[in-house]
């Protein structure tokens, strides 16, 4: 994916020394890659986000109707909240090697803080510090980049129509009136006798 400085400029630190706010790398506007600072934005809005999910517990969560563009137009019954933390859960452990794994897990999954990661991994804080940078920034990039659907941007992660939709007219269905019942006959013969 090229990115754009329209992908990047709302999310890039303004003090940021390596891009100076713009988000592109380097700070040149021709850039077609995003500075890390972009990066580590991206994972640490997916990450509140699965955060304010699994804090939510096993309390009830919303079923959405989401559109199916293909063929069939059915539409499908869907709990976002529960896919975006399972995505959110494989895309990174696949996306990370074993010692990277490892720290996410404890770091950001378990809540473990830096001491005890240090302890438990057997690192130095540098050491420690450093793969928590790393695995921001490729995780951030994996959550943009990722196909067919992005974890990011959250707003059409969460209210995706489908990537693949087109501009098609609109089935318009032609109305066939109901003959209203007929009266069984048995009745309907003293009715005209009547009249
Ligand atoms: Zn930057």
């Amino acid at each position: 994916m090229d990115w754009t400085r329209s992908d990047t400029i709302g999310l890039a630190t303004a003090q940021c020394t390596s891009c100076r706010g713009l988000g592109l790398k380097g700070g040149h506007a021709d850039s077609t890659q995003p500075c890390n600072c972009v990066l580590r934005a991206i994972f640490r809005a997916c990450f509140a986000r699965f955060r304010s999910i699994v804090a939510g517990g096993g309390s009830m969560t919303r079923v959405s109707l989401e559109a199916n563009p293909g063929r069939e137009r059915k539409t499908i019954w869907g709990r976002k909240d529960e896919e975006f933390a399972a995505d959110f859960t494989l895309v990174s452990e696949r996306s990370l090697d074993e010692f990277e794994h490892k720290v996410f897990r404890y770091h950001f999954l378990l809540g473990a803080d830096w001491r005890l990661c240090c302890r438990r991994l057997g690192v130095d804080r540098g050491t420690f510090f450093h793969s928590v940078y790393r695995i921001q920034q490729r995780l951030g990039r994996v959550y943009r980049e990722l196909q067919p659907y992005a974890l990011y941007p959250l707003e059409d992660y969460f209210h995706a129509t489908g990537a693949h939709s087109e501009a098609r007219p609109a089935h318009v269905a032609r109305v066939i009136p109901i003959r209203p019942p007929l009266a069984p006959r048995d009745k309907q013969a003293p009715e005209r006798k009547a009249a």
